[in-house]
């Protein structure tokens, strides 16, 4: 970070920005040869904040030379996420479909669904239970009975499993039974659970909040990349807008704009993108052709009964078509699935 001060700025402001600084735990240095005085700070990976600077006296302008996520910020490779060993794979140039229901509802219709969404292609399950609900009287999930029918569903069809842990409390238990860990759009920026989950050696899956850009969405995720924990997994899910046909607008630029800004993979969920049934396809074709490295989708062969989001879910047989047109498409963009 660079910063310049203005052509009457005295001694004393430039040595106060040096102390500011200093207590901030960065390294300052006066830049000698220029006209107005100038200090370069040295930030390593921890970036630094130019509105620290900005206000002080004498400032004229604070430039901002690194990224602010230097550790979410794109490098060559593309960060690969494994899991089972290597035989089920997230980013680089695969194209991952995670299927599932909205919610863990009872252990028989999660096996049923499992084995459909297995049986179409799918190489991960997702279900909830945990659920967060914008009405405290909505069904709120099975809690640790629902992590208990996720692990027997895996036990038998081999699926891996994401679901969502909520605060502290069910971070603990998800990071127990869970393959990849989901945090929600409506906690992107609950900061002490991000951290939380930076500090556990199991992949995290961030949704990008409902209101959040694209650099907030990177910044949440050095949250967790910077307490050790490298595999996150980028998911864009819809944000809000005077869009009244959909529940939300899919965020398709911001797909293309994480994929150059970040090196982590980063795929898409088309049902709480729009909230339709009907956009799921053509949305999930699109984000083949982006290309995102893959979809989270949710599927319901009784969307009717479904205690969550059924208006919005697949059936499995219309599952097995998409994945198939996937595949395809995958191809053209040179990604395996
Ligand atoms: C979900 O995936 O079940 C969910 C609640 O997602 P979001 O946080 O994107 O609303
Ligand atoms: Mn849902």
């Amino acid at each position: 970070m660079l910063i310049l001060f203005e052509p009457g700025a005295r001694g004393a402001d430039l040595t106060r920005a040096i102390r500011q600084a200093g207590k901030l735990g960065l390294k300052a240095r006066r830049v000698p040869g220029l006209d107005a005085g100038a200090v370069a700070i040295r930030c390593g990976d921890r970036s630094g904040d130019p509105g620290d600077f900005e206000k002080l006296p004498g400032v004229r302008l604070v430039v901002p030379v690194s990224r602010p996520y230097p550790r979410a910020a794109r490098r060559r490779r593309d960060t690969v996420i494994r899991l089972q060993g290597g035989r089920v794979l997230v980013g680089g140039n695969r194209f991952t479909v995670i299927a599932g229901p909205c919610v863990v509802e009872d252990e028989a219709s999660v096996l049923r669904i499992a084995r459909a969404v297995k049986k179409a292609g799918a190489t991960i399950l997702r279900g909830g239970a945990f659920k967060p609900r914008t009405s405290p009287y909505s069904f709120q999930g099975l809690g640790p009975e629902g992590l208990r029918i996720l692990a027997a569903a895996r036990e038998e069809t081999g699926l891996p499993f994401v679901t969502e842990a909520l605060d502290s409390r069910s971070l603990e238990a998800v990071a127990r039974h869970a393959d990849i860990i989901q945090i929600g759009a409506r906690n992107m920026q609950n900061f002490p659970l991000l951290r939380e989950a930076g500090r556990l050696r199991k992949p995290i899956l961030l949704k990008r909040g409902q209101s959040a850009t694209v650099d907030e969405w990177l910044m949440a995720a050095e949250y967790i990349l910077s307490e050790g924990n490298p595999d996150v997994i980028l998911c864009e899910r819809g944000i809000r807008t005077m869009s009244g046909h959909t529940r939300n607008t899919l965020d398709l630029n911001a797909v293309c704009i994480a994929r150059r800004l970040s090196h982590l993979p980063v795929i898409v969920d088309p049902s709480h993108g729009t909230g339709l049934r009907e956009t799921i396809i053509p949305l999930s074709r699109a984000a083949a052709a982006l290309p995102a490295h893959g979809i989270i989708v949710e599927v319901h062969d009784r969307p009717q009964d479904a205690l969550c989001d059924g208006h919005q879910a697949l059936p499995p047989v219309l599952l097995a078509g998409l994945i198939r047109d996937l595949r395809a498409m995958a191809k053209i963009s040179g990604y395996r699935m």
